[in-house]
């Protein structure tokens, strides 16, 4: 039976992740019942302990890529791990999550007719030869390199969102996002901002790899999950894919110097190996998010940085 205060069911998978929790604290706040899914493989109780008390937050421990059946009015799928060290710890586990994951969550969709987002990735995009990247930009990807699992896993499962939505007029919103960060980042996990925050907290060197001088254009949190909750309200007939990312974009000795300098660390710069197909530039269009939801991302990279930079103090001094 629905819950009458509450406004809808809706099940988050990954939701004990980074921007999963997150998204857990929007939809909860709006009045929703939130069912959280999560094998804990890179997210963390510690991400969605504040909620464990609320009567309309439950926690299931659960690995997307075995079905799950549960009363729902809308779905997030967010589970897949999302740097490059944890996706490429075991590729086959990370490209079945994403493809049996989604097959089993479309199948729940699909019986208790309910609307269904994807969280795809500017990866599909691979290695740009367009820039910035629209939608329709069909993406340059390495089939067989290190980040295929995760490249091509996140492609299939965008296919079978689309062919979900043709074959069985399934609800689909499918979001493509650009590089997000914010507090609840995991420390180790090895992505850019989370690094050299640590690294400056810690005046280690900053491992730039490569020369520095790709690029990337980030996102803050609370921007990208206000871009998710306008998708998933708007009707059936805007499937995606949309592109969800802040279109400032920058190079990594760029962001290194300011992260330096916002925590007047004396970390110096080192200079590291570039990892294989590591992608050159990123840099999305949002001209289609700007208008079929009449979202911008609106925190400037100064102020999210200081507040990542707050939250990752406090918890390495803890
Ligand atoms: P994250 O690693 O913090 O969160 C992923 C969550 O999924 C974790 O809690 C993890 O334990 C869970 N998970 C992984 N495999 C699972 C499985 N088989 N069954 C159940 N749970 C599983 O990463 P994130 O940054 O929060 O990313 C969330 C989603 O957004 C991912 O799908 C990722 O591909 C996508 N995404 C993120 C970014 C970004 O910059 N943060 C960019 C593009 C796409
Ligand atoms: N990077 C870096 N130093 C680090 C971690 C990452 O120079 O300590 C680079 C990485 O090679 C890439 C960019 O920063 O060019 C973004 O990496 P991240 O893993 O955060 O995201 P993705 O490559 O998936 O966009």
């Amino acid at each position: 039976m629905k819950s009458t205060l509450h406004n809808k069911r809706i099940l988050i998978t990954g939701g004990a992740g980074f921007l999963g929790s997150h998204l857990c604290d929007k939809l909860l706040e709006n009045g929703n019942d939130i069912i959280c899914v999560d094998n804990f493989f890179t997210g963390s109780k510690d991400n969605i302990v504040h909620l464990l008390d609320n009567p309309y937050f439950e926690l299931i421990r659960h690995d997307i890529t075995i079905p799950l059946h549960h009363e729902v009015d809308e779905i997030f799928n967010l589970a897949c791990p999302a740097s490059p060290i944890h996706y490429q710890f075991d590729p086959v586990k990370t490209t079945k999550t994403s493809v049996h994951g989604a097959i089993n969550l479309l199948d729940l969709a699909k019986r208790k007719n309910a609307k269904i987002l994807q969280a795809s990735t500017s990866e599909v995009y691979g290695d740009p030869k367009e820039h910035p990247q629209t939608e329709t930009y069909w993406g340059n990807v390495n089939p067989i390199g290190i980040r295929s699992c995760y490249d091509e896993g996140k492609r299939c499962a965008e296919t079978l969102f689309f062919d979900y939505h043709r074959q069985f007029q399934l609800n689909i919103k499918v979001v493509r996002i650009f590089n997000t960060y914010g507090p609840r980042m995991h420390p180790d996990d090895g992505r850019v901002i989370s690094n050299f925050i640590v690294q400056a907290l810690q005046q280690k060197p900053i491992t730039i790899y490569g020369d520095g001088k790709q690029t990337r254009s980030f996102c803050y949190v609370d921007d990208l999950i206000d871009g998710f909750v306008r998708f998933m309200s708007t009707d059936n007939h805007l499937t995606g894919p949309i592109n969800l990312g802040n279109p400032n974009e920058h190079t990594m000795l760029e962001i290194a110097k300011i992260i330096i300098e916002l925590v007047g660390s004396s970390a110096k710069i080192e200079f590291r190996p570039l990892p294989q197909d590591d992608p050159t530039r990123r840099k999305p269009d949002i001209s289609k998010a700007q208008k079929e939801l009449n979202w911008e991302p609106k925190i400037h990279l100064a102020k999210g940085l200081k507040r990542t930079i707050e939250y990752f103090d406090k918890l390495l001094s803890s």
